[in-house]
């Protein structure tokens, strides 16, 4: 439960960059699911180094199975 309220705390943090930096839009680049093509953009991970955009599918898996990344 610990490791899912700090992953609440950095989708939050995430998001409110992602209104700053105004980005284009982009399809989702889920690294536990690489046929995933979705624009619906939730929030963007950081994983291995780059910046992914993850989206809201995609997003509520990561959170229900408690991936590490
Ligand atoms: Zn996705």
């Amino acid at each position: 439960m610990c490791l899912r309220l700090d992953r609440q705390a950095i989708r939050d943090v995430l998001l409110k960059n992602l209104e700053r930096s105004n980005r284009p839009v982009e399809n989702c680049k889920n690294p536990w699911n690489g046929e995933c093509r979705s624009a619906d953009i939730e929030v963007y991970i950081y994983y291995k180094g780059r910046l992914r955009p993850i989206c809201r599918d995609c997003w509520s898996d990561i959170v229900e199975k408690d991936i590490e990344w």
